[in-house]
């Protein structure tokens, strides 16, 4: 099944310049997206992943049915002001803009194995503050999955050395 082709790149997108990469036909699509899932999961069979973290907003769209695919837990890493109970926050930079994503309050154990789930890595930063947020409560981030890696703009170098990187589709 051809996954790249249900990817459209939309230019000047949310600012001139950036080259946007839509999933939503991905998601449209019951086959593709069922597909996604399977191979989003399928180097973390056996990893002993305890609970799936993705980004807000566009994290959640696989991120849940990733969770459920690896019989783990789901943690959603929000934007500040939308959590009721807010845990550790971390800043970092996107590229286009800055941002901070919180962790849920006293959801996510000290001993759990933490799967990081985005759709884009671009510039790493959203994906670098997720993984500082697992380290924040002691837990282990055993690999970070993302659809889509923009590789051309070395996301990678935000991340912890040594990190377990897996993306569907590499550009660049
Ligand atoms: P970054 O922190 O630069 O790696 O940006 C990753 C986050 O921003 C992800 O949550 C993506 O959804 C979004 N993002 C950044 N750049 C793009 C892009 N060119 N196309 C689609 N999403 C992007």
């Amino acid at each position: 099944m051809n996954l790249a082709a249900a990817i459209r790149t939309v230019p000047d997108f949310p600012e001139p310049g950036i080259q946007f990469k839509d999933i939503t036909p991905l998601l449209a699509d019951a086959a593709l997206y069922a597909e996604t899932v399977r191979q989003l999961a399928a180097p973390w069979q056996g990893e002993g992943v305890t609970h799936v973290l993705a980004m807000e907003s566009r994290g959640f769209w696989f991120g849940g049915a990733l969770a459920a695919a690896l019989d783990a837990g789901f943690i959603p890493v929000r934007k500040p002001g939308k959590l009721p109970l807010p845990g550790p926050r971390e800043a970092y930079a996107l590229e286009y803009g800055e941002d901070a994503l919180e962790l849920p309050a006293d959801v996510l154990p000290t001993d759990a194995r933490v799967l990081v789930h985005d759709d884009v890595i671009a510039t790493g930063g959203t994906a670098g503050a997720a993984c500082r947020l697992v380290h924040r409560v002691g837990a282990t981030v055993v690999g970070v999955s993302f659809v889509m890696e923009l590789a051309f703009l070395d996301g990678r170098s935000q991340l912890p050395a040594g990190t377990h990187v897996e993306a569907l589709q590499v550009e660049g």
